[in-house]
């Protein structure tokens, strides 16, 4: 039976596209899906058969490993976190938040830092260049990717490219830093609208759009609708935010008490690990400001 994975839902159909490219085939599920109250989401990878009319039935939906809501996706496993950094200018205590939500769903996260092109000469662009750099250094030694990228200047995109490769990636960050840019850079004839003409990658949380898959060059899949734009604490539990910083949940465990909140505590790792700068001061403050406003969150409901 042939395999696919879904890339697009559109008025009961599903388009179920070979992973290695061609043309979706067009298909419906199968009755029983409904029965079991199982949906199949973009993003799932399934088995079909064929039927006369060149049409063909979802006939099983491959067990997932993660399952987005917004955008509904399906086996997602990497966040593609853009920010810019200039116009809107980087923003570590933003990028924190991100991360804590990308962890707390299970994703992996590249972190590309892009419109390299824009930053002015100078003594400002100087400062930027050196808060740009220091920010790689933070992020890549907590261990995760980071990429310089200009969609302009068409920098960077080797490597971004490769990055994705094989993943199906969900575009992450605030409206405007570039992220359908580089989306029209990465795929040839692909024209997402940029926020010249209109806020489609960056709408507002609450206009439901269809999430389509784009297959990249090199494999791997980008959702065409950015996720993670509402980012408040209302999914996660307070004791939660601390596994979400990857480099406090590798010492938590060596941690006196156990459900230590990482604050007050004598013989905590983390809090002894910032003393001798092996954690940066900018995650400890931006992980203390998120835990306020948790509680601050939890009184107003
Ligand atoms: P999105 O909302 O994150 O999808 O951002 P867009 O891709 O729509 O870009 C927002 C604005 O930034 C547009 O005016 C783009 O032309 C501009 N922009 C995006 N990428 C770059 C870049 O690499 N360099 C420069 N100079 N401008 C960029
Ligand atoms: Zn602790």
């Amino acid at each position: 039976m042939p395999e696919g994975i879904i890339v697009k839902a559109l008025s009961g159909y599903y388009y179920v596209q070979d992973e290695n490219g061609g043309e979706p085939v067009q298909c419906r599920g199968r009755g029983i899906f409904k029965k079991r109250g199982e949906s199949p989401l973009v993003g799932d990878r399934v088995a079909y058969s064929e039927t006369d009319n060149g049409e063909g039935t979802v006939e099983a939906i491959h067990s997932r490993s993660s399952q987005l809501v917004r955008p509904p996706v399906a086996n997602a496993d990497l966040a593609v976190l853009v920010f810019s950094v200039v116009r809107p200018e980087l923003n570590l205590g933003l990028l924190d938040k991100f991360l804590v939500h990308i962890e707390h769903v299970g994703l992996d996260a590249l972190i590309v830092f892009t419109k390299l092109d824009r930053i002015p000469d100078g003594e400002e662009g100087e400062r930027i260049l050196r808060d740009v750099a220091e920010a790689e250094a933070l992020y890549s030694s907590i261990g995760y990717q980071v990429l310089k990228t200009s969609a302009h200047r068409g920098e960077g995109l080797d490597e971004l490219r490769a990055a994705l490769a094989g993943h199906i990636n969900v575009l992450a960050g605030q409206s405007g830093v570039g992220k359908s840019s580089l989306v029209n850079a990465l795929v040839p004839g692909l024209r997402l609208e940029t926020n010249e003409i209109s806020d489609k990658l960056g709408r507002g949380k609450h206009t439901t759009r269809h999430v389509e898959l784009i297959l990249l060059a090199g494999g791997g899949y980008m959702a065409d609708t950015p996720g993670f734009s509402q980012l408040d604490f209302n999914e996660l539990g307070i004791d939660e935010i601390g596994t979400c910083f990857r480099e406090f949940a590798e010492r938590s465990s060596s941690c006196k008490f156990r459900g230590c909140t990482h604050t007050h505590e004598p013989q905590c790792a983390v809090l002894e690990a910032k003393e001798q700068g092996l954690i940066a001061v900018s995650r400890y403050d931006n992980y203390v400001a998120f835990m306020t406003e948790w509680k601050e969150n939890k009184r107003r409901y």
